[in-house]
């Protein structure tokens, strides 16, 4: 299906495509391309990538997918550069967590090719980086969400989307701003909460006896604050506007849960936790066996 695929980032993301659309056999070639040689050596030692290129414009050459797996802040630099070296038969498509900086960067940079650019975001992830900690399953029955641009043909949407579906996800189709206010309650907000109790807890004096009497309620709640910080800083300041605002729905449901625990007003925060034990019940419910 693909010919010469392009992985522009070979880490967790970029690293699990290409595993799995190799596991798929949905592509000829894989050229991986990132600043560090090392670890795109490593990439080809562990069969994710044929061959690859510290030099973009070398990487791209004769590529017909074109995908960037980098941090968003890495982005708009590299689309400058596909830019003037893209083949003509090129698809370009992103997985970065924020859409509409994404798409700004993309219109700045990417001139006459803006039409081949169809943004996306896998919905899965671990709080590991690095291609060590890729795998060909990750994206099985998990979603992919495209944000596709007006100037998008439907062929190369579709392009896109048989990709994602090739290495096992499930497509759907959404507008930019919807992506980034839905995935700044769902993803954001709680990596947010996680890094914040982390670091706060971190701080206290005495954090070792606090730390070493946490238990499985901590461990499962803070699991997300182990991802990494630069891709984290990244997605907070390129979706902040987003962020904000749900930082401020949450700040104001904290305060008035506060405000109940001090005036010992039973009835309000049993209410509240009764509240959110049925929404999680039911969200639980939906999941799919694997991902329970
Ligand atoms: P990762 O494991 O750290 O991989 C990022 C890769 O990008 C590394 O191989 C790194 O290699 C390369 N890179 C970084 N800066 C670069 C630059 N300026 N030019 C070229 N290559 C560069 O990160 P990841 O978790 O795969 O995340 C990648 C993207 O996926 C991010 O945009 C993130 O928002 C998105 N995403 C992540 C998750 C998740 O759960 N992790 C889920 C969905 C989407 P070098 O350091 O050698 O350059």
């Amino acid at each position: 299906m693909i010919n010469r695929l392009c992985i522009i980032g070979v880490g967790l993301i970029g690293g699990s495509l290409a595993r799995a659309l190799r596991g798929a056999q949905a592509c000829a070639h894989i050229t991986g391309c990132g600043r560090s040689e090392e670890n795109l050596q490593r990439a080809c030692e562990l069969g994710v990538i044929d061959d690859y290129s510290t030099d973009i414009a070398e990487a791209v050459k004769g590529a017909d997918m074109i995908v960037l797996s980098v941090p968003l802040r890495a982005m708009p630099a590299i689309f400058r550069i596909i830019d003037v070296h893209i083949d003509a038969q090129a698809i370009i498509t992103d997985v970065g967590s924020a859409k509409s900086t994404v798409v700004q960067a993309a219109r700045d940079n990417l001139h006459n090719n803006i039409a081949r650019f169809v943004p996306g975001h896998p919905i899965a992830g671990t709080e590991q980086s690095g291609v060590e900690a890729s795998f060909a399953e990750l994206f099985n029955e998990r979603r992919v969400i495209l944000t596709p641009l007006p100037e998008n043909k439907t062929e190369a949407v579709e392009r896109v989307k048989k990709m994602w579906e090739a290495a096992g996800a499930l497509v759907q189709l959404m507008p930019v701003d919807h992506h980034d206010e839905v995935l700044a309650a769902t993803s954001h907000l709680p990596h947010i909460l996680a890094f914040g109790l982390v670091d706060t807890l971190s701080k206290m004096s005495d954090r070792d006896e606090i730390f070493q009497y946490a238990a499985g309620g901590f461990r499962d709640f803070s699991r997300i604050a182990s991802s990494d910080p630069l891709m984290w800083r990244d997605i907070c300041i390129e979706n902040s506007a987003a962020i904000i605002q749900i930082m401020d729905n949450f700040l104001q449901d904290l305060e008035a849960l506060k405000q109940a625990i001090a005036t010992a007003d039973l009835d309000t925060v049993e209410a509240i936790f009764r509240r959110a034990k049925e929404a999680r019940d039911r969200y639980t419910e939906q999941l799919a066996p694997s991902s329970k």
